[in-house]
């Protein structure tokens, strides 16, 4: 078949239903799996033969699920999660090990950030921070003999910074190391990271995949291009044999293509259990179905809402990728020229009080630590999810004490913008 457009993609991939099968996914809901003889289920277990034996590793419900977002990327293997957090703790801790070293850019979700700089740590691994703006020697600097990875994120959550994917794929190929890319924000409707040289692509699809709020999930997807065998000593959990697992070497049994997303689910599915249930991998795929529909939308939004508050007198400033004179502009144009997402951050006038007061008297936009909702809804992140971070930090996020952060839903445009009035008058 030839390659389908996205649009298709989200409504009909990973699932082809055969003569009088189910229209929509089945959920298997069933945490084992039925085989004839012991002989048939041990091949599973040494991975010679594919099928399903336990669904803290794999469930055909959410297998058909990865396999939609998977064609989505256009990646060769992927893996659901229980949420965003695990899919980017997988992706890293999967190749990198306790005496290893990571580069990250520094605008990345609070989340992660603490995943990387606190929880990771304490494991071993070490992470060095640096600007989505650094120098090409800043960006040299970062590595060091033991880095494993290189990492950052589409469209920053929150500080909305535009990555040079390109640019921080080729300083991470020239150290013999993969570019992870958390495209959670863009989504692949907007931006597919493999396009521009990174090798892994990581997805909270509580976001806009889901986009109703529904259901917390994550996403792992490669691309198939890293040569983890050219750079063997750098990864030996890919290129030399898995103890805990018969003796199995991941790139000489899989290849390149699959490699990386079976290790992950052999070992650290297996270990950890971070597994999604299949009830919430359906309702992603529902959410899915429509991504390509709701983010034209989001994204229209979000552009008629920054620039109304581009021009309002009572806003300081405004950050969208997609407007014209915005730091990042250039890089959209060439990343996301389609646009970015529905997230808009601002500057209410008088800072940090004024920014709480105004949140206050929104009627439409709701106070929540969720964005990439069809329904519309704001956060001030420096009293809310990023309150454990010093001043210094929050700086190099990009996140200043008076950033709202808007997350336009798919609701009408002037509705949005009317609400946003009438709040800003009263401050
Ligand atoms: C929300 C988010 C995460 C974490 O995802 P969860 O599903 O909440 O665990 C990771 N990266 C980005 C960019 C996010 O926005």
């Amino acid at each position: 078949m030839s390659k389908r457009k996205i649009e298709t993609v989200c409504v009909q991939g990973g699932y082809t239903p055969g003569n009088g099968e189910p229209r929509q996914i089945p959920i298997i809901q069933s945490t084992t799996f039925k085989y004839s003889t012991s002989e048939d289920m041990g091949k599973l277990f040494d991975l010679e033969a594919e099928g399903y034996f336990y669904s803290r590793l794999q469930n055909p419900t959410c297998d058909m699920v990865a396999k939609k977002i998977c064609e989505l990327e256009g990646g060769t293997a992927a893996m659901l999660t229980s949420s965003g957090q695990a899919a980017n703790f997988f992706a890293v801790f999967n190749i990198a090990n306790a005496g290893d070293h990571v580069v990250s850019t520094s605008a990345i979700y609070g989340g992660t950030f603490n995943l990387f700089n606190v929880t990771m740590r304490k494991m071993g691994i070490d992470f060095t921070f640096v600007s989505p703006d650094c120098s090409d020697e800043e960006l040299e600097a970062a590595f060091k003999p033991n880095t494993k990875a290189v990492f950052g994120e589409t469209i920053a959550n929150p500080a909305l910074r535009v990555l040079d994917i390109e640019r921080f794929a080729n300083a991470a190929h020239k150290h013999g190391v993969p570019m992870i890319v958390d495209n959670t924000f863009a989504t692949p409707v907007n931006c597919r990271p493999f396009e521009f040289g990174a090798d892994i692509v990581t997805h909270s699809t509580t976001k806009y995949m889901d986009g109703h709020g529904a259901a917390v999930g994550g996403c792992i997807v490669d691309s198939g291009k890293f040569d983890w065998q050219a750079y063997a000593d750098k990864f030996p959990g890919l290129t030399t044999p898995d103890d805990s697992y018969h003796g199995i070497t991941y790139c000489e049994r899989f290849g390149k293509e699959g490699a990386f997303i079976t290790k992950a689910t052999a070992q650290l599915m297996r270990d950890f259990g971070c597994t999604p249930a299949p009830q919430s991998a359906f309702i992603l795929n529902l959410g899915l179905e429509s991504l390509h529909v709701r983010m034209a939308r989001h994204c229209e939004n979000g552009l008629a809402v920054a620039k109304f508050l581009k021009n309002h007198p009572k806003v300081t400033w405004v950050k969208y990728p997609n407007l014209e004179g915005d730091e990042d502009y250039e890089l959209a144009q060439k990343y996301l020229p389609n646009g970015s997402c529905g997230v808009v951050s601002f500057g209410v006038k008088g800072g940090r009080k004024a920014a709480e007061a105004f949140m206050k008297e929104l009627k439409l936009c709701a106070i929540e630590t969720h964005v990439a909702d069809a329904r519309t809804c704001c956060l001030h992140p420096a009293s809310a999810t990023h309150r454990q971070m010093t001043d210094a930090e929050l700086e190099a996020a990009g996140v200043s004490p008076d950033l709202v952060r808007l997350s336009c839903g798919i609701e009408s445009a002037d509705d949005l913008i009317n609400d946003l009035a009438q709040a800003l008058e009263t401050v």
